[in-house]
């Protein structure tokens, strides 16, 4: 599977010469699988990037929702295949604490945008799953929860002997009742070739965000160790993080991986950046 960042950022999009290293578009990961499915995880400002390339082609699109924050579906209105004659787009709403599945449609309702939901071309269907795992071609889906509030869906999909894991918004310890415990996301994420994660929060962020759903960036680490994982990448920047802040912050994971002996590669989820798994 080809993976490719669109969007990286926490919360809101971030425009200014100091984000554009990283970039400054909300959450929007595109995997690309051998046989041209599209699965894409979250619907931020950088779906809109992603929308340009997928109208090129005319394979289906599983759009897979963490949850229904706005920087995770505030793209979607303007990705592009949504106004392409019978375009396959099926969307797995995340698990919110207040069932709202249809949630990302809602904001098509001629109020909060022009366009309503009606007038959509594509053959846009929400699908829900009661078990927590499911397959996409030959693409094998796991979900469980994360902590956040309002809680939210975390996924891995496995394909041909590899694993990708995404978790964001996720508290790995958070100061409210937890949805999962930290170590059920060591199982979740357990040997996953890349392993994106929540990483919006220093510790000096600390106690004053506590209990606003994201994580410190040593507490991914800490999982990426945890679960012997190929790849970190840090995600989820926080808005007001410059360039040269994140890149501190990946100094600092990366150091403490090398002197603990850990193998695992760590890096700065960057808009633009394409892995092969
Ligand atoms: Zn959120």
């Amino acid at each position: 599977m080809l993976v490719t960042f669109y969007g990286v950022r926490g919360s809101i999009p971030t425009p200014g010469a100091e984000f554009v290293k990283y970039g400054g578009n909300t959450a929007c990961v595109h995997i690309a699988l051998d046989d041209g499915t599209n699965i894409v995880l979250d619907s931020g400002t950088g779906i809109r990037n992603l929308g340009k390339q997928l109208i090129q082609i005319n394979s289906p699109i599983h759009l897979l929702l963490s949850h229904n924050h706005w920087d995770h579906i505030q793209g979607f209105p303007f990705f592009a295949p949504l106004y392409q004659p019978g375009r396959e787009i099926y969307i797995t709403p995340g698990l919110t604490d207040e069932h709202r599945p249809e949630g990302i449609l809602e904001q098509m309702n001629g109020s909060f945008f022009p366009v309503p939901r009606e007038a959509l071309a594509a053959n846009v269907e929400i699908q829900q799953y009661d078990e927590d795992s499911w397959m996409i071609g030959d693409a094998k889906i796991h979900r469980l929860l994360m902590n956040h509030p309002g809680g939210g869906s975390c996924y891995s999909i496995e394909y041909k002997n590899r694993k990708l894991a995404y978790i964001t918004d996720n508290e790995l310890y958070p100061p409210y009742k937890k949805n999962t415990d930290f170590l059920d996301f060591v199982t979740f994420a357990k040997d996953a070739d890349l392993l994106i994660h929540d990483a919006q929060y220093v510790i000096q962020d600390m106690p004053e965000k506590s209990g606003w759903g994201h994580s410190v960036a040593e507490e991914a680490v800490k999982l990426s160790l945890a679960c012997d994982v190929k790849q970190l990448a840090l995600y989820s920047h926080d808005p007001e993080r410059e360039d040269h802040l994140i890149d501190e912050i990946v100094d600092n994971a990366s150091f403490i991986i090398e002197v603990g002996g850990g193998k695992t590669v760590c890096f700065g989820a960057k808009e633009g950046l394409s892995l092969k798994l």
